[in-house]
């Protein structure tokens, strides 16, 4: 029988409503049997294991995302696949980390979670449990797991983890993956988008638990103070920065904010840049108000996602010396981007 492992984190999904107090409580993870009844009536063997203290994700840093991976390659033998259960205003971003941490992966890791609680009566939890073991425990013709990466499953959405993004505060349809398509939707079927899924060259599982968080994540707006900003191009512990730009790459000619710019590359610093529009990609040197990036060494993010940028720059730092991270940084190194 397949065998998958949940891995309870935290977040909406894992609360029932104290009918005493009518807060929002997490309840004893070793029962979510008595909460979906249903689990025992799919053809898969499920175990679970919670985080001691399951966290909103709010809470969510580098040290969970070294638990989780931890947990998956503990136990990567023992099981068919793997469920995250997460809560979904941080998701995207474990979904990105986990999958620079976890390499090579020949086996599903599905994060999931809900808008509602699932001891509501109009949860989402429910389907999105049940639906993220059963992709979880699927297999091909050749008995190997369909699904060989990290990915999110929302509101009969399957998308590559470190493609998609939190949407949504109130719609089921949470999360979107604007830069890549679906990689399955569930409907009376599970509907496969085969050429989609990733496949990775490692042989093997390869995990990466030391992050480094000397980054910083910069959006631009019109009006912005740069002064402001200063301490930030001029701190030692930033190694890297995200510039959140505007369209395809644009950024003001501003010569205060071209120096800090400059000043930071020739320190040894990394400067991403991304788009803060919600898709497309960074091309730097179409407008005269990118070709200054190009100038000085900025480095194009292309289509990353911001918790795409962050989280692969953290895995970087953590694991290559400086040129190898100039290197990485601009090649898609787990799909991350095309
Ligand atoms: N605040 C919650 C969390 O992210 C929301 C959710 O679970 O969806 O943990």
């Amino acid at each position: 029988m397949t065998k998958i492992l949940l891995i309870y984190t935290g977040g909406t999904i894992g609360m029932i409503k104290n009918p005493l107090t009518g807060e929002l409580e997490s309840f004893n993870f070793k029962h979510i049997h008595d909460h979906v009844p249903e689990l025992s009536r799919l053809n898969v063997h499920i175990e679970s294991i919670s985080f001691d203290e399951p966290i909103d994700s709010s809470e969510m840093n580098l040290s969970h995302w070294k638990m989780m991976s931890k947990l998956v390659a503990e136990n990567y033998s023992l099981y068919d696949g793997f469920v995250i259960l997460h809560g979904s205003d941080t998701m995207a971003f474990s979904a990105s980390a986990l999958s620079f941490m976890l390499q090579g992966l020949k086996k599903p890791v599905v994060f999931t979670g809900s808008q509602l609680p699932i001891g509501t009566i109009r949860t989402d939890g429910k389907e999105n449990l049940i639906t993220a073991i059963e992709i979880a425990g699927m297999k091909d013709e050749n008995g190997e797991a369909i699904l060989q990466e990290v990915a999110v499953y929302f509101e009969y959405s399957l998308y590559r983890g470190n493609r998609s993004s939190k949407i949504s505060a109130n719609q089921f349809e949470a999360f979107q993956s604007p830069n890549y398509p679906e990689l399955a939707k569930a409907g009376i079927h599970i509907e496969w988008q085969k050429d989609r899924l990733f496949r990775s060259k490692l042989p093997q599982l390869t995990v990466f638990t030391e992050l480094q968080n000397q980054v910083a994540l910069i959006r631009l707006y019109p009006g912005m103070n740069f002064e402001v900003y200063e301490s930030i191009f001029k701190d030692a512990r930033v190694k890297a920065i995200v510039l959140e730009t505007y369209g395809s790459g644009n950024a003001p000619s501003d010569r205060h904010f071209q120096k800090m710019v400059t000043d930071f590359i020739e320190n040894g610093g990394i400067v991403l840049n991304i788009t803060q529009c919600g898709s497309g990609a960074v091309q730097q040197g179409i407008y005269q108000t990118s070709s200054f990036f190009e100038r000085v060494g900025v480095i194009s993010g292309r289509n990353l996602t911001s918790e795409a940028a962050l989280t692969k720059l953290m895995y970087l730092l953590g694991s290559t010396d400086e040129k190898t991270l100039k290197e990485s940084v601009q090649v898609s190194l787990v799909g991350e981007m095309d």
